[in-house]
C-alpha cells in the first residue's frame, strides 16, 4: 500500500508541507461531488421530514431508512465490490459521512453501522466471513454494531475487559460470557463485533443476535441522540461458531484500535456536516427574527457569531479532508481480497493515528461551539424542544465522549509522537536540539516576508510547528520518560499540535484557492484563514507559557519564555472587519459559504 512519497504520520511538524500532499475539498472529483449531493438530498428528503418519529425510536422506520440508504449505496462505500459494496475511496466515504452529519440520531446509527460495525469484517474478515456478512451490511438489510465497552472497561477498554471466550470441548464453537455496555444499534442490530479474552488474549468475534445465549438489554435513556439505539449486549454462555473468530486469537486490540482510528476521522467528518447544517438553519432564523425594529442578523453581536461558526467549520473541513487524503494515499492499491489486507490496512491507518485524533477532538469541540452559539442566536426559542437548536445542542455532546474521550485522544497525540521519536521513526528529538541551538540567534524582527497574500500566516504556521517542537523538546528534557505522567502538559501539547496542523491546513488550502481562482475570488479562503489564526495564535502562546511555567522557574524559565515570545511573535489583524465581511457572505448564502 503506502509508498515512500506519502508523508509520515505526524511528519507535518518537521518542516514545510508539500501542498500536493494536502488534499482539499476543492479537489473533489465529479464523483465525490455527486455522492455528497446524493447523500445531502437523501438526508433532506427522507430523514429530516421524519425526525420526530426517529427521535421516538420508531425502529421500523429506522430500519426502512437504513435499507433505503443501502439501496442508494450510502452504506457500502467502504465495502469492496466483490462483496456487494461500492469499494470507493475514503474521500467518497467521508462525503457520505459529512452529509449524514446533519441527520442527528440517524447519523449515529449510520456511522456505527458503516464504521465500527462493518469495517472490522472488511479489514480483518476472511473470505468466507466477508462473503457471508458484507453483502447484507452493505445493503442495509442487516444492521451492525460494535461491542467493546464494558462496565469496568471504558477508556481502558482492553486492560479492563472481563468478557471471556472458551473453546468448546469439540472445538466447534466458543462459549462467550460477559456484558457489553452502551452499544450503539444494540436494539436493532443483527450482527455484532464483540471483544472477549481467550485465556487472557484479547480477541474479536462476529456474533449474531440469534446465536443461543445472546440478548440485549433495555434502551438507555439519554441526554441526546435519543433516536439512536443504545443497549447492553448480554452474553450468557453464548455459542459462537469457531469460524466466527475474527482475524487471529490475541489480535482484538489491533482490530479495536485501528477501527477506532477510522471512527475518529469519520466522527470529525460527521461533526462537520452537523456544523454546516446548524449554520444554515441558524442563519435563516436570524434573518427572520426581528427585535428593536430590525432583523437580529443586522446586529454586530450576531454577525460575529455567524462568522466564527463559519470560520471554525472551514478550519475543521480543511483538517478533515487533509487527513482523509493522507489515509487514501496510504491505502491506495490494497487488495481487499488478499490475505494480508488487514495487516497492511492496519499499518496504513495506524500511520495517521495522530491526525485521526486531531480530527476527533477538533470536530467534537467545533460542533459543540457551533451548537452552543446556535442556541444563543435562537434566544429563548433555542431552549425549546420545538426548535432544532435544542436537539442539536443535546445531540452534539456525545461526540466528546465516544470513539475515545477527548482526554484520551489528546493524550494519544503527544504520546504517539513521542513513541515515534523514541523508535527513531520521526526525528523530533533532532529537530528539537537543532531548534534550541537556532533560537538564540533567531530574531522575528529580522524576518522578511514576501509581499503576497497570507505570507504572514504561512510564516506563523511554520513558527507554530517550531513552537510545538520547542515546548515538547523542553518537556522531554525536563521529565524524560516520566513525561507520560504529566497529563496537564500533554493536554496543552496536544492543543498546540491540533492547532499547528489545523492552521497549516487552512493556509495551504487558501493558497491553493488563490492559485486556482485568483486573489479576489479566493477572498473568503484568505479571510477565514486570517481570522482563524488571529484567534489561535494567542492561544498557542498561552499553552506554551503554561507548560513551561510548571517545568521551570527563575532565570531558566525567563529564558524559556523568551523562546516562545520569539517564535510566536505575531502582529494582530483587523479581525472584526474581516468577520463582518465573512458574516455578510454567510447571510447572503444562507449558511456555509464554500462549496
Ligand atoms: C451514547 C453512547 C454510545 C456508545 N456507543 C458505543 C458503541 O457502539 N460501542 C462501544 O464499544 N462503546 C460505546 N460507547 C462507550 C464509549 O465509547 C465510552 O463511554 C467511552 O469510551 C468512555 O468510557 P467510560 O464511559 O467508561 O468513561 P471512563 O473511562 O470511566 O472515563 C471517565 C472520565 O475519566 C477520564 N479518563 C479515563 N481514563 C483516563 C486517563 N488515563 N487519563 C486521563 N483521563 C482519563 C475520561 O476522559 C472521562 O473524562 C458509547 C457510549 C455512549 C454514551
Amino acid at each position: 500500500m503506502a509508498d515512500n512519497n506519502i508523508p509520515q504520520g505526524g511528519g507535518f511538524l518537521l518542516g514545510p508541507t508539500d501542498p500536493t500532499a494536502c488534499f482539499t475539498p476543492e479537489e473533489f472529483s465529479d464523483e465525490h461531488k455527486m455522492i455528497l449531493q446524493t447523500t445531502l438530498d437523501f438526508v433532506a428528503n427522507e430523514i429530516l421530514p421524519n425526525w420526530e418519529a426517529i427521535e421516538e425510536k420508531d425502529h421500523d422506520l429506522v430500519k426502512k431508512l437504513m435499507a433505503a440508504a443501502g439501496e442508494l449505496g450510502l452504506l457500502g462505500s467502504d465495502v469492496p465490490e466483490e462483496y456487494g459494496g461500492l469499494g470507493l475511496d475514503k474521500i467518497a466515504t467521508c462525503c457520505i459521512t459529512e452529509a449524514f452529519g446533519g441527520a442527528g440520531s440517524l447519523a449515529v446509527a449510520q456511522g456505527a453501522h458503516t464504521g465500527i460495525g462493518t469495517l472490522p469484517i472488511v479489514y480483518y474478515g476472511n473470505a468466507a466471513q466477508k462473503e457471508k456478512y458484507l453483502p447484507d451490511l452493505a445493503m442495509g438489510t442487516k444492521i451492525a454494531a460494535y461491542g467493546l465497552t464494558e462496565a469496568g472497561a471504558g477508556s481502558d477498554a482492553v486492560g479492563g475487559a472481563r468478557a471471556k471466550a472458551v473453546l468448546s470441548e469439540d472445538g466447534s464453537h466458543y462459549i462467550l460470557n460477559g456484558e457489553k455496555m452502551f452499544i450503539t444499534n444494540g436494539g436493532w442490530a443483527e450482527t455484532f463485533i464483540v471483544f472477549a479474552k481467550i485465556d487472557g488474549a484479547f480477541s474479536a468475534f462476529i456474533v449474531e443476535r440469534d446465536f443461543p445465549g445472546v440478548s440485549t438489554g433495555a434502551e438507555e435513556k439519554k441526554l441526546g441522540i435519543k433516536g439512536s439505539s443504545t443497549t447492553t449486549v448480554i452474553l450468557e454462555d453464548a455459542q459462537v461458531p469457531a469460524e466466527n473468530l475474527l482475524y487471529e486469537i490475541g489480535k482484538g486490540g489491533t482490530i479495536a484500535m485501528n477501527v477506532l482510528n477510522i471512527g475518529r476521522y469519520k466522527l470529525g467528518a460527521a461533526t462537520l456536516g452537523g456544523c454546516k447544517s446548524i449554520l444554515e438553519f441558524t442563519t435563516r432564523y436570524a434573518k427572520d427574527r426581528a427585535q428593536f425594529g430590525q432583523s437580529i442578523v443586522e446586529f454586530g453581536a450576531i454577525k460575529e457569531k455567524l462568522a466564527k461558526m463559519a470560520v471554525k467549520s472551514f478550519a475543521l473541513e480543511s483538517a478533515i479532508y487533509r487527513t482523509v487524503g493522507l489515509i487514501d494515499a496510504a491505502m491506495e492499491g490494497g487488495d481487499p481480497t488478499s490475505d494480508d489486507y488487514g495487516e497492511k490496512a492496519s499499518a496504513a491507518i495506524r500511520e495517521f493515528a495522530v491526525e485521526c485524533s486531531i480530527d476527533k477532538v477538533l470536530g467534537s469541540e467545533v460542533l459543540d461551539y457551533v451548537a452552543d452559539e446556535s442556541v444563543q442566536i435562537f434566544g429563548g426559542y433555542g431552549y425549546i424542544a420545538e426548535y432544532p437548536a435544542e436537539r442539536c445542542y443535546r445531540d452534539a455532546r456525545i461526540n466528546r465522549i465516544f470513539e475515545g474521550t477527548n482526554e484520551i485522544n489528546r493524550m494519544t497525540i503527544p504520546g504517539e509522537l513521542l513513541k515515534r521519536a523514541m523508535k527513531g521513526k520521526l526525528p523530533l528529538m533532532d529537530a528539537g536540539l537543532k531548534l534550541l541551538g537556532e533560537i538564540m540567534e533567531y530574531s522575528p524582527m529580522m524576518v522578511e516576508l514576501p509581499d503576497e497574500p497570507l505570507a504572514l500566516q504561512e510564516h506563523m504556521a511554520e513558527m507554530s510547528k517550531k513552537a510545538v517542537i520547542y515546548v515538547a523538546g523542553l518537556a522531554a528534557q525536563t521529565y524524560m520518560e516520566k513525561l507520560i505522567n504529566e497529563q496537564e502538559i500533554l493536554l496543552r501539547l496536544a492543543d498546540m499540535v491540533i492547532e499547528a496542523f489545523t492552521m497549516e491546513s487552512c493556509v495551504i488550502r487558501a493558497k491553493k484557492a488563490i492559485a486556482e481562482l485568483g486573489e479576489e475570488k479566493a477572498a473568503p479562503y484568505i479571510q477565514m484563514t486570517q481570522i482563524y489564526m488571529d484567534e489561535m495564535l494567542p492561544q498557542m502562546v498561552v499553552w506554551a507559557n503554561e507548560s513551561l511555567s510548571v517545568m521551570s522557574e527563575g532565570d531558566e524559565l525567563r529564558t524559556m519564555l523568551i523562546g516562545v515570545r520569539k517564535l510566536l511573535k505575531y502582529q494582530p489583524i483587523n479581525a472584526i472587519g474581516l468577520k463582518r465581511a465573512i458574516a455578510d457572505r454567510v447571510i447572503e448564502k444562507n449558511g456555509y459559504i464554500l462549496g
